[in-house]
């Protein structure tokens, strides 16, 4: 059975002390709310990763980064290795995030690079993909996708499937306060999920968690994640606040 996650996108916010004084806020909250059916992921700036990773005491809670580089050691100024994001606790890195697509050129093939040494590291991956507003209007949000998903996915087998986490993102309701439909988004992961499907077979497309992401907060969550192929979200502006956070997780009753 997959799991429900609801995983926080810091972004390039929080100093070190605010993003550790939210990391234990939240992770206090789990730990009193005894909840056992959601997993809790923090998606950090690098600067926070060692340090959040060792307050944790709840086991509902993970510490992830936000990229990684596709090399694992050398001379690359201002690179972090999926290696070195280990080393730290943190056991999640984002992949393929929309903003680092545009603003840094990253193509699917260099992605599938990234996600191979991540899971290389044994981090556990969320692969995010998604369509911009151009792409869907000319109705070709699946096409966008499922390349995304084939090419990002490359050479990754059903095992390592298990440790990879896909976040539908479509890029028109990143950061604008536009969220799509319940009905939108159920159609993009039960077609997400048919791409795994196709490639890795039912059983493991049945056990891969697809969260949802773009403007998700307390008022919209509870609409979307009632969708039988949307099992959480990730949360970008809306993870910042220690309410807003915690409600979206208490989203999930268990
Ligand atoms: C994100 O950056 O992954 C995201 C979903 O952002 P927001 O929730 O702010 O739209």
């Amino acid at each position: 059975m997959r799991r429900k996650i609801v995983a926080g996108n810091w972004k390039m916010n929080l100093n070190l002390h605010e993003g550790l004084d939210l990391a234990r806020s939240v992770d206090r909250y789990m730990q009193k709310s005894k909840k056992t059916d959601v997993d809790v992921i923090m998606c950090t700036p690098y600067i926070h990763l060692s340090k959040a990773s060792e307050l944790l005491a709840s086991p509902a809670v993970s510490i992830g980064a936000q990229d990684c580089s596709d090399k694992s050691s050398g001379a690359y100024t201002g690179e972090i290795s999926a290696a070195m994001i280990s080393s730290t606790g943190a056991t999640y890195v984002i992949i393929g995030h929309s903003e680092r697509r545009s603003y840094h050129k990253e193509d699917n093939e260099l992605l599938n690079k990234k996600v191979k040494a991540a899971l290389d590291a044994r981090l556990k991956v969320i692969f995010c993909c998604g369509e911009v507003l151009e792409e869907r209007e000319k109705n070709l949000h699946r096409d966008v996708v499922s390349k995304q998903l084939r090419e990002g996915l490359a050479g990754i087998s059903a095992d390592d499937l298990d440790n990879i986490v896909i976040a539908y993102e479509p890029v028109w309701a990143i950061g604008t306060g536009v969220t799509a439909s319940k009905d939108q988004a159920q159609e993009m992961h039960a077609y997400i999920r048919s791409v795994l499907a196709e490639k890795y077979g039912k059983e493991s497309a049945e056990n891969t968690a697809i969260l949802y992401g773009g403007s998700c907060k307390p008022s919209n969550s509870v609409e979307l994640f009632s969708m039988n192929d949307v099992d959480g979200g990730l949360i970008g502006g809306a993870s910042l606040k220690e309410d807003d956070f915690c409600t979206i997780i208490d989203t999930f009753p268990g």
